[in-house]
C-alpha cells in the first residue's frame, strides 16, 4: 500500500459546489413501453424502479416488458418498415434524422440531467460528451441517408427489415443514438431495450422522436432486464440483433442467434493498453492516462485499464499520476466541478471491490486516493495498482471501473507483445514523440481502435468496434452502415 501524498500542489484551494438544478430533468413519475408511437401499459403488468446511484433515490418506475410486449414493439416495427420506412425516401428519412439532431440539442440540457441522474456520471460530461455526441450521430447519419447508392455498397443498397438492438448502461443515451441513427439512415425499423438501471434517457428520447414526428412504428423503446433482451434475440420477426454489451451476454446471444437467417453484431468489453514510450511529453500523457481511465468512473469498454510504461520513466510517470489522481474530485454527480461521479449499481460497485481485493491478494502494490466519499449512495475512489504482472486477475479482467493497473516494458517488441496478451482487442492508446515508432507499434496492435497521443476520442465519422472476445462489426463512420444493408 502506498500513502497519499499528504498535500496537494493546490494546497487550500477549493472548488465551492457548483450543483446542476436536478429539476430540469422533467421525469414523470412513471413510464410505460414506447411502442407504435406512443406510450402504452404493458401487458406484463409489471413496473421497476430507476434509482439515482449518487442518492438511492428512485426517479421513477418504468415498464418491465415481456414475451407480449416484445412481440408487439416487434410487430409495430415490421408494419412501420413494411408500410411507410422502406418507401420513405432517403432525403426524407433524412430530414427527421437532422430533425430529431436539432430537438437533441434544444433539450440537450434536460437530457444531461436525466443522464446524470439516472447513470451517476459527472455532469460535465453528459453536458459535454454524452448529449452533444448524440446528436452528432444524427446529424453525420441525416447527412447519409439520401447517399447510400453512393456509399460503396453497390447500386441500391437495402435495408435489413426490423432491428432489435440491445444497448447497456455506461453511455445510455449515446448508445441508443450510436444503434437507431445508421439503422434509420439506412432504412430499417428498430425495437431498441435500454439497460435496466438506466433507462431515463431513452425514454426522453422516446418524447423526442414523437416532436419529431417520426411515422409510428419506426422506433420502438421497450424498458426491462435480461428477459427483455432475450425475448428480443429469439423474436423471429426481428432481422437483425445489434449488441453492446458484456462479453458474457454477447456469447450467449451469439449462440442464440447462431441457427437463425438473422444478422448480428457484437460490441462487447476491452481490456485496453495504453503504452507509454520514454520519449514521450509527460504532462499531456498523465492527463491521458487520467481521461484514459476515470472518464466516466472507468465504465468504459475501450477505457485504458492497462498502462504499459517504459521502464526508464515508469518511476516519474507513477509519482506524477498518483499525485494527479489525488487531485480529482469526487463525489456528487451533478456537481459540475466534479471529475469522477458514482457507481451505476451495487453488482457493479461488488464486481469492482472484488477485482481489486484480488489485486492486493495476489501482490499488486495498491494506491488508493485519499478522497472523502459521500455518505450516501455508491463510490470508489480512483485506485492504481502498480507491480502488476501479466498473469494477476486485474491485468487480465475487465473491471469497469476507476482502477488502473500498471505494467512496465523495456522494448517496443515487449510493449506489443504484453499489449496483444488479452483475449478483448477493442482499443490501445499509443504515446511517443515518433511517428515511425508510433505507426510501427499501431500495425502490430491487435485492436479495433488505435490512439496515437491522444485516449477516448470519439467521433461519429470514424468506425468503431472490437476484434476477439472484443465483439465484431463497426458502429460509427461509413462503416457503420453497412452493419444494416443487406450488403
Ligand atoms: P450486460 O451484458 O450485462 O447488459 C447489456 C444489455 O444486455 C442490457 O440491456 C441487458 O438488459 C441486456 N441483457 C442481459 N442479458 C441478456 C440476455 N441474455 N439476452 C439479451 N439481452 C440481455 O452489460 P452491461 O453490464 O450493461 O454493460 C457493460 C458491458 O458493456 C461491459 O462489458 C462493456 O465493456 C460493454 N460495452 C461495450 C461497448 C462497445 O462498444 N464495445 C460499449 C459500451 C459497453
Amino acid at each position: 500500500m502506498i500513502e497519499n501524498s499528504a498535500t496537494s500542489p493546490l494546497g487550500a484551494l477549493r472548488y465551492d459546489v457548483a450543483p446542476e438544478s436536478a429539476s430540469l430533468a422533467h421525469l414523470r413519475k412513471s413510464y410505460g413501453l414506447f411502442i407504435d408511437g406512443d406510450f402504452t401499459p404493458p401487458e406484463s403488468h409489471e413496473q421497476f424502479e430507476t434509482i439515482n446511484p449518487a442518492t438511492g433515490e428512485t426517479l421513477a418506475t418504468v415498464a418491465l416488458a415481456d414475451t407480449a410486449d416484445v412481440d408487439r414493439a416487434v410487430a409495430s416495427a415490421r408494419r412501420a418498415y413494411e408500410r411507410v420506412w422502406s418507401s420513405t425516401p432517403g432525403t426524407e428519412r433524412a430530414k427527421y434524422l437532422y430533425r430529431i439532431a436539432r430537438l437533441i440539442q434544444e433539450r440537450s440540457r434536460e437530457l444531461a440531467v436525466v443522464e446524470t441522474l439516472d447513470n451517476g456520471k459527472p455532469i460535465r460530461e453528459s453536458r459535454d460528451v454524452d448529449v452533444p455526441l448524440a446528436a452528432a450521430h444524427f446529424f453525420y447519419y441525416a447527412g447519409w441517408a439520401d447517399k447510400l447508392e453512393h456509399a460503396g455498397f453497390g447500386a441500391h443498397p437495402r435495408p435489413l427489415g426490423v432491428a432489435g438492438q440491445i444497448i447497456p448502461w455506461n453511455f445510455p443515451l449515446l448508445m441508443a443514438a450510436w444503434k437507431l441513427a445508421p439503422a434509420l439512415a439506412a432504412g430499417n425499423t428498430c425495437v431498441l431495450k435500454p439497460a435496466e438501471t438506466t433507462p431515463l434517457s431513452a425514454l426522453v428520447l422516446a418524447e423526442i422522436l414523437q416532436q419529431a414526428g417520426l411515422p409510428e412504428g419506426v422506433v420502438n423503446i421497450i424498458t426491462g432486464d435480461a428477459t427483455t433482451g432475450a425475448a428480443l434475440v429469439e423474436h423471429p420477426g426481428v432481422d437483425k440483433i445489434a449488441f453492446t454489451g458484456s462479453t458474457e451476454v454477447g456469447r450467449l446471444i451469439q449462440e442464440r442467434v447462431a441457427a437463425t437467417s438473422k444478422r448480428l453484431t457484437l460490441e462487447l468489453g476491452g481490456k485496453g493498453a495504453n503504452i507509454v514510450f520514454e520519449d514521450a511529453p509527460i504532462d499531456e500523457v498523465i492527463e491521458g492516462i487520467i481521461d484514459g481511465i476515470f472518464f466516466n468512473q472507468g465504465h468504459v469498454c475501450c477505457a485504458g485499464s492497462r498502462l504499459l510504461v517504459q521502464e526508464s520513466v515508469a518511476d516519474e510517470v507513477l509519482r506524477r499520476l498518483l499525485r494527479r489522481v489525488d487531485q480529482l474530485r469526487v463525489g456528487d454527480p451533478m456537481d459540475k466541478n466534479t471529475d469522477v461521479g458514482a457507481i451505476n449499481s451495487l453488482a457493479q460497485l461488488e464486481r469492482i471491490r472484488e477485482l481489486t481485493d484480488w489485486g492486493e491478494r495476489e501482490g499488486a502494490t495498491r494506491y488508493t486516493s485519499a478522497c472523502a466519499l459521500p455518505d450516501k449512495g455508491l463510490w470508489f475512489a480512483p485506485t492504481v495498482f502498480s507491480d502488476v504482472a501479466q498473469s494477476h486477475r486485474i491485468a487480465r479482467e475487465e473491471i469497469f471501473g476507476p482502477v488502473l493497473s500498471v505494467l512496465t516494458f523495456r522494448t517496443p517488441e515487449e510493449a506489443v507483445t504484453k499489449a496483444n496478451n488479452s483475449k478483448y482487442g477493442l482499443a490501445c492508446g499509443v504515446w511517443s514523440e515518433k511517428g515511425s515508432r508510433t505507426l510501427w507499434v499501431a500495425q502490430r496492435l491487435r485492436a479495433g481502435v488505435i490512439w496515437a497521443n491522444t485516449y477516448n476520442k470519439f467521433d461519429p465519422t470514424s468506425p468503431f468496434g472490437g476484434v476477439r472476445e472484443s465483439g465484431f462489426g463497426r458502429e460509427g463512420g461509413r462503416h457503420g452502415l453497412e452493419a444494416y444493408l443487406d450488403v
